[in-house]
């Protein structure tokens, strides 16, 4: 187990809905730290199960748990463990180091080179696959959920507050828990929906802000009914995947292993005349 006595509490790295995340260095080797995500308990009140126990903060444990089994993915933020204090929750998670959140990055970068989106939607993509195979839906994708790690671009994903698991069940439209950017139409249109075509249309979302630095879509009626302006001078293939993952109508949007497989990714594929 993790003894947080021997940790020294320091800055405030991030405030969420329920809390702080702060960053920990441990007391002897200063170099070994972590991040704490706490969250008080009084503010959950209305959550506690029969045992006292938050059962928000529990399904957050239980669905990281999920992923830390070995073999695990460097690209989801690793949970080491987690205590219960007397006015408090605390997840003690990685420390991604010398990192910003990819709204920041997306905010600092301006124009960022499809080489540089490509490199990070590999890693969200891997994320995501792996999410599946351990049976995992994130619900709340979206720029402040993911860390990116400068200079090397490593991408981590975080905050699995809104996780539900993934069953034979479809999934209903209040089962999408997450600030809603990334809710896919299917779900806001009252219908059930699934986690794999959900999570595409996420992909497609993420991959359209990295590349226009704002949103696909600014409100509910744009989502439903607008019809998304993409940057003309993006290559014809990043066009293609952001416009494939974007199709509202579930079945015929892209298949998630259709996503990695798209020719965007294809390194081989000459996909940009852009410099030229
Ligand atoms: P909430 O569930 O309240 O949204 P998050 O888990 O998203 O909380 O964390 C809030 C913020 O804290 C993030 O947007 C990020 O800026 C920062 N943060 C969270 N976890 C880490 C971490 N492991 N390493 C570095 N920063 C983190
Ligand atoms: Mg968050
Ligand atoms: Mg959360």
């Amino acid at each position: 187990g993790f003894d947080l006595s021997q940790f020294e509490v320091g800055d405030l790295i991030g405030k969420g809905a329920f809390g702080e995340v702060y960053v920990a260095s441990h007391k002897r080797r200063k170099r070994v730290k972590v991040a704490l995500k706490c969250m008080m308990k009084s503010q959950e009140d209305r959550y506690l199960d029969v045992d006292g126990h938050s059962t928000p903060v529990l399904a957050e444990v239980a669905m990281m748990l999920r992923l830390m089994n070995a073999p695990r993915c460097p690209n989801i933020i690793r949970l080491h463990d987690w205590v219960e204090l007397e006015d408090n929750f605390v997840l003690i998670l990685e420390y991604a180091e010398s990192c910003q959140t990819l709204l920041q990055y997306i905010k600092d970068t301006g124009d960022i080179e499809e080489n540089q989106a490509r490199r990070l939607m590999r890693q969200l993509i891997r994320a995501v696959m792996f999410c599946t195979e351990r049976g995992v839906f994130h619900g709340d994708i979206h720029t402040a959920n993911i860390l990116v790690t400068l200079p090397r671009l490593e991408l981590k994903l975080i905050d699995f507050g809104c996780a539900q698991p993934i069953t034979h069940k479809p999934f209903n439209k209040s089962d999408y828990r997450g600030a809603g950017h990334g809710m896919p139409p299917e779900a806001l249109r009252g219908r059930v929906f699934h986690a794999n075509p959900a999570y595409v249309w996420t992909i497609g979302i993420m991959l359209y802000e990295i590349m226009h630095g704002r949103l696909a879509f600014c409100n509910r009626q744009s989502l439903m009914f607008g019809s998304i302006q993409i940057n003309p001078r993006l290559s014809t293939a990043c066009v293609d995947l952001i416009s494939q993952c974007l199709i509202r109508n579930p079945v015929q949007r892209l298949q998630l292993h259709q996503v990695e497989e798209h020719c965007w990714f294809n390194p081989t594929t000459p996909n940009s005349l852009k410099q030229f």
